[in-house]
């Protein structure tokens, strides 16, 4: 049996961060468990290694939802991290702060800390590991007819899409340093793997956290086909994501108590919160056939090919250092709106979407295309998830309700709007050769809604399934994070956000579990 003070279950993202401030002081022993393997594969490292983790059952949950009413019955396909950094080793990269009032709301569902001047000493801490690359120089040279396209649909140019309050259209800044992803494994856990008091067992699955009485006192995982134990002297702390941290308090008896019981699983403690609020943006992509050469002509030639491979070796840039979003944006969708409620995405290249499973990568297509995509920052709709089974290897029911209130129909239809805007600019009419998808016939709200429903998908942001809250009926986690109604246990991932950020989650998250480890080291006065 193994044994630490802290028990960190998941080495994603915000698991990463804690692993190495909890050590830092090498007062406390922590071990990690993570379900993955190790992060050392050349397509977790080079960032275009994206398009091969996709569909990689080996480094990617690959969750499923149910079928999805609003979006034509379709069942969305959800990759998730299982791997050393989490979803931050198969993720897209961008790397942005969002909006000052993303967290405006989250003092009040926390405590003061959670302000976001009491945030802003974690945000910069967040600075000193994982900044924002800027990459300007090496984007393809469409971004910058993006970008002038922006200008003349009467957006302001940001220089630095990744800070706090960006406003405008620009270059995506990416999480990579010297040509390599910079996941929060490489940032945190890899340097605090050198202390003697951090342990990190890969392929270990988490099954179930053990309680006495209401304390939680042991994690159970399943490794390599064997059950085993680990105790904790101190506390559990789960940082599976917003799929698996629900899932593993339902199944450790922390859950909406009928659906626990029909389940078959004892009812530890009764919080209907959990796997509630769930949120999540959706995006619609356009799709254009372009009059000049794009990635995929680079990536669909063997010489363009070796060209892109040798720039990579010998001086850690081009195409293959690059995430797939080059530029895009946080715009107004119509006038008036205080902060920007539009996130935009340029990729100088296409890919076909194909059912998960048919192919093992994304391949880009044949013809020169592009995408432009709009994804509505504050999505009002709210979904759920619940394990289907008591079995631990079952995936859960992920019911995400997309689409489901009037203002996310109406802002898609004003993002697919905005998208035709920009493409009539001069300096995107001068490339376009002609719109596939939709195409030119879809024109009226009716029909690009339908497009929507046949074509909106998930830009992988899930959130807020363990929410930070006082209510003790609809929350999971105090403002300490603590599990409320237990002891021992917290959660710290992005499962805890209040709201969804109007951007990319990653960054946020990092914030979080810098926060996290604040407040856990405070308790011990360490802070
Ligand atoms: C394809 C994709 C593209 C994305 N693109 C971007 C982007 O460009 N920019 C951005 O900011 N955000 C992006 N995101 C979102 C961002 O990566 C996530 O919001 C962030 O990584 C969430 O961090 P987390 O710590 O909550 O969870 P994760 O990073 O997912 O970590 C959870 C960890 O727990 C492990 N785990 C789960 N269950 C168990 C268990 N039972 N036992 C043991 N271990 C377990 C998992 O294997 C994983 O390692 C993207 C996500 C995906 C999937």
């Amino acid at each position: 049996m193994l044994d630490a003070d802290y028990i960190i279950v998941g080495a994603g993202t915000a698991g990463c961060v804690l692993a190495d401030r909890l050590t830092a002081c090498g007062r406390f022993t922590v071990l990690v468990l993570e379900a993955g393997p190790s992060d050392r594969h050349l397509p977790i490292q080079v960032p275009i290694g994206y398009g091969m983790s996709f569909y990689n059952p080996a480094v990617n949950w690959m969750y499923r939802t149910e079928p999805e009413p609003a979006l034509a019955n379709r069942s969305g396909y959800w990759p998730r991290g299982k791997v050393l950094g989490g979803s931050g080793s198969i993720n897209a990269m961008v790397h942005v702060q969002g909006q000052p009032d993303d967290v405006a709301d989250w003092a009040s569902a926390g405590d003061s800390g959670w302000s976001k001047e009491a945030l802003s000493g974690c945000i910069d801490r967040v600075r000193q590991r994982i900044e924002g690359n800027d990459v300007s120089r090496d984007t393809h040279p469409l971004c910058a007819t993006f970008i002038a396209a922006g200008q003349q649909a009467g957006f302001p140019v940001e220089a630095d899409l990744s800070r706090l309050g960006a406003d405008g259209v620009g270059h995506f800044r990416i999480a990579t340093r010297k040509g390599l992803r910079l996941s929060s494994a490489r940032a945190y856990l890899r340097p605090a793997m050198r202390r003697s008091n951090l342990a990190v067992e890969v392929e270990a699955h988490a099954t179930r956290v053990g309680f006495d009485g209401l304390r939680a006192r042991e994690v159970q995982f399943s490794q390599k086909g064997r059950a085993r134990l680990a105790r904790a002297r101190r506390e559990v702390i789960l940082c599976a994501g917003s799929i698996n941290s629900p899932k593993l308090l339902q199944l450790s008896g922390i859950g909406p108590g009928a659906m626990l019981k029909a389940r078959g699983i004892d009812v530890l403690c009764e919080r209907n919160g959990v796997g509630l609020n769930l949120q999540d943006h959706l995006c619609i992509d356009h799709l254009y056939r372009s009059r000049v050469p794009t990635l995929n002509q680079q990536f669909g030639s063997i010489s363009g090919k070796i060209v892109a491979g040798l720039r990579y070796l010998l001086f850690r840039n081009g195409p293959l250092a690059l995430s797939v979003n080059q530029a895009g944006g946080f715009v107004r969708s119509r006038p008036g709106l205080a902060a920007p409620n539009m996130q935009l995405y340029f990729s100088p290249l296409s890919y076909t979407r194909t059912p998960p499973g048919t192919r093992p990568l994304m391949r880009p297509d044949s013809f020169p295309g592009f995408l432009l995509s709009a994804q509505p920052c504050r999505p009002t709709s709210r979904g759920f998830l619940e394990i289907a089974s008591a079995d631990p290897a079952v995936p859960p029911r992920i019911v995400p309700n997309s689409l489901s209130t009037e203002q996310d129909v109406a802002e898609l239809i004003e993002g697919a709007r905005l998208l035709r805007q920009l493409a009539a600019t001069p300096a995107l009419r001068g490339v376009i050769d002609s719109e596939l998808m939709p195409g030119p016939s879809i024109q009226s709200d009716t029909e690009l809604l339908s497009d929507i429903r046949q074509r909106a998908s998930t830009v992988y942001h899930p959130v807020s399934t363990c929410r930070m809250g006082h209510d003790r009926n609809t929350d999971v986690v105090d403002p300490g994070l603590r599990v409320h109604g237990v002891e021992g246990l917290r959660v710290v991932d992005a499962s805890i956000f209040p709201s969804i950020p109007s951007g990319n989650t990653n960054a946020p998250t990092l914030m979080v579990a810098e926060k996290a480890a604040d407040l856990i080291l405070g308790e011990s006065g360490l802070q």
